[in-house]
């Protein structure tokens, strides 16, 4: 059963304790045991799904062959809001890496971000959603709000460029969202896109169960609220074993999506070619700088930290093989040219 939010009052200190850290983890992630949990729990939302009617099942071999050709699609970072969560949420700091460099916990500075990316035929695509104008001016009214709004400390984020301006100011239509994950601060713009856009996900990611979902589930079931059926993307096994599954999204060969899972059951990462070469966006596979230059995976926020130091490692070998490609982090920027 899952009915939504539950009540922190007359919580003993404990269970108080255990919702914030809940809350927090599922924010990004869990600090809890997957396999403890899996059976128990809710999903990440009620929203109905079905097969997604694009993207055509490929293999890692087709995308290496094609990927540094210049392709049709440009890619735009849009950067939400600025943001600072816990830094062992975001990068294992257990990891020998870490332990090298002495990283110790405390706030770490992220921004919450979409990408535009735009196909001369398919038309005009999200990657993530942003944050919404609702949660800077109307807090009460937004999809992160109450209870989940105080314990990710939503107040603290500071707004850029929110959603709505956005998609007001670009006025072109937009054709769906691809969502990296379904994790708060990637549908936080959603309530802003257009009602009747379909939205895309990774397999697995709206149905897994866990407890911390009991804490987030009408967060995401009211991000959805006007959005039809998720389309849920349908990977078949990589037979070159690169990956966990490799889509050709448009099945012209300029937008791939590959399944990245760990850091959610979902995770989806994306390619698109670009006339000035690859972009790679990472979503949640790796939220730092730091992590990905260090091969460090995310922390605490994740469902499965082994699964999630698999993919990671699987995206910086694509990209170190093809070495002109502009990796966008999905909570930071990696280059100082790039948006920070
Ligand atoms: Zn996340």
């Amino acid at each position: 059963m899952c009915t939504g939010m539950p009540h922190l009052e007359g919580m003993q200190t404990h269970a108080k304790t255990m919702f914030r850290r809940a809350a927090l983890a599922a924010l990004a992630g869990t600090t809890l045991t997957v396999g403890a949990v899996s059976a128990v729990g809710c999903a990440a939302t009620s929203h109905p799904s079905v097969p997604a009617d694009l993207g055509a099942p490929s293999r890692s071999a087709s995308l290496d062959a094609v990927v540094d050709e210049p392709g049709p699609l440009t890619v735009e970072t849009v950067i939400g809001a600025d943001w600072a969560v816990p830094r062992s949420g975001l990068l294992n700091l257990d990891h020998p890496e870490a332990k090298a460099a002495k990283l110790t916990d405390g706030d770490e500075p992220i921004h919450v971000a979409f990408h535009v990316v735009r196909h001369p035929i398919r038309g005009t695509f999200l990657v993530d959603t942003g944050v919404e104008r609702a949660l800077f001016e109307q807090p009460d009214e937004a999809v992160i709000r109450g209870i989940a709004a105080r314990v990710a400390r939503a107040d603290t984020m500071k707004r850029r460029t929110d959603t709505k301006t956005w998609v007001e100011q670009s006025g072109a239509p937009i054709a769906g969202v691809f969502v990296t994950h379904l994790h708060m601060d990637h549908i936080a713009g959603m309530r802003d896109v257009p009602a009747g856009t379909p939205v895309f996900v990774g397999p697995g990611e709206s149905t897994a169960r866990s407890v911390e979902n009991l804490f987030v589930a009408s967060i995401v079931d009211r991000a959805l609220e006007n959005k039809p059926p998720l389309s849920v993307l349908g990977f078949e096994r990589d037979p070159d074993g690169a990956f966990e599954g490799v889509l050709d999204v448009f099945g012209d060969g300029s937008f791939w999506a590959l399944h990245v899972p760990g850091h959610t059951p979902g995770s989806t990462a994306f390619v698109a070619r670009t006339p000035s070469g690859p972009v790679l966006l990472t979503g949640d596979a790796c939220h730092t700088a730091w992590g990905w230059e260090h091969g460090v995976e995310p922390g605490s926020f994740s469902h499965d930290k082994a699964a999630s130091a698999a993919s990671l490692a699987r995206l910086r070998t694509f990209a170190a093989k093809h070495p002109t490609i502009d990796v966008r982090l999905g909570h930071q920027s990696l280059t100082r040219s790039g948006p920070s």
